[in-house]
């Protein structure tokens, strides 16, 4: 049976519509995929604000709409750690301590910090010490006077420096519910004139803090945060490929000596390096390392940088700042001991850079 010229052409129109309906629908699929991938195949952003007194560097790798509150939990974070620790800042709550008010029920994130520094005094026989904070201002202070400090100034300083002489115990009466952050209610006693500063792992910590709140709620393919020379990576930068840390020569700002790869598939890495070379105090034109030796009261200058990779960034900054003032062959024998943590020391001129590392540090580095 023939079919009439209108029944046909009916049907050619369908077919038509229909064609048109598919390559509508396939082009916007088409679209759709298009910027699905873009949604989700990990790019990565990267913010370079100025916080804690030092440059910092915080990248986050993963699906676009991510980056943005990813970066910005990130810094809460740091600037919440510099709130509660920073002895630049006189209404800190460390700042608040350190001018003698009541020491009880400290804020639990600082209990934990003070907790893991004298925890580091105990294991380094006091090279890293807390309590060096009156040192500290004494060597600041000869600096702006252009003199070094003298004998009877830096005996009384050292009079008030001693890490035994802090005890924070948790008040077993009082515990703050679990549900507080660190679960522990603080108390910390020292006597008058006896001061903290948390500056050598207060950093570490901050750049801890930061990449867990990154992280929290989301699925980063990657992230990045580094602190002024302390530096915590997981995952996988952009490129897919594993992130790659320059370690800084002590003697030529931005020369990298080498570099440095996570060793597992999560990508974590934590490095630190403490050095002579970022901040130091002028006095005569002789520069004098930050970093002061406890037992002399006088700034230790031996070694020009220590590199530390550690489990966490706050452990490899407290080791960085400990095996400055314990030198190469006391600090490796110590780090020896320490499960999970490598060092590597750069030592003699920048013509002749010598390196002395742990037996496990190597393993990090990248050939090139
Ligand atoms: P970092 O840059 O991590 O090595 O920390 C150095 C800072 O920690 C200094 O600027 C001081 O405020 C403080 N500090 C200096 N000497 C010591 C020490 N022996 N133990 C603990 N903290 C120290
Ligand atoms: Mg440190």
């Amino acid at each position: 049976m023939n079919e009439s010229p209108q029944v046909a052409a009916l049907g050619l129109d369908r077919t038509r519509r229909v064609a048109m309906i598919l390559v509508v629908v396939s082009g916007l699929t088409l679209v759709g995929i298009a910027l699905w991938r873009v949604a989700t195949t990990p790019t990565s952003q990267t913010v370079t604000p100025e916080i804690m007194g030092t440059t910092t560097h915080l990248t986050a790798v993963g699906r676009r709409a991510d980056l943005g509150p990813a970066l910005d939990a990130a810094q809460a974070a740091l600037r919440s750690v510099n709130r509660t620790m920073s002895t630049y800042d006189p209404s800190s709550e460390l700042s608040r301590i350190n001018a003698g008010q009541s020491p009880d029920d400290i804020a639990p994130e600082l209990g934990a910090v003070l907790e893991f520094g004298l925890h580091m005094s105990s294991r380094t026989d006091g090279a890293f010490d807390a309590t060096v904070y009156p040192l500290v201002q004494l060597w600041a202070k000869a600096a702006a006077a252009g003199r070094p400090p003298d004998d009877a100034e830096l005996a009384d300083a050292r009079s008030h420096v001693g890490w035994r002489k802090v005890s924070l115990t948790m008040d077993p009466l009082n515990p703050q519910p679990a549900t507080q952050p660190g679960g522990r209610r603080w108390v910390l006693r020292m006597p008058v004139g006896t001061q903290i500063t948390l500056d050598a792992i207060a950093k570490g910590d901050a750049v801890d803090l930061a990449v867990a709140a990154m992280r929290t709620g989301r699925h980063l393919a990657g992230g990045m945060v580094e602190v002024g020379g302390d530096l915590r990576c997981f995952g996988r930068p952009a490129d897919g490929g594993f992130w790659r840390v320059g370690v800084q020569s002590p003697w030529e700002e931005g020369r990298v000596l080498m570099r440095l790869r996570p060793l597992t598939d999560s990508g974590e890495l934590c490095v630190c390096t403490s050095g002579n070379y970022r901040r130091y105090y002028e006095i005569a034109g002789k520069r004098y390392s930050h970093i002061i030796d406890p037992a002399t009261g006088e700034p230790a200058d031996a070694v020009p940088s220590v590199t530390v990779i550690a489990p966490s960034c706050m452990k490899a900054d407290g080791w960085a700042t400990a095996l400055s003032v314990l030198g190469v062959e006391k600090g490796l024998k110590l780090v020896e001991q320490e499960s999970g943590v490598e060092a590597m020391f750069v030592t003699g001129t920048k013509d002749n850079p010598e390196y002395h590392y742990s037996s496990g540090f190597k393993k990090y580095v990248i050939e090139e």
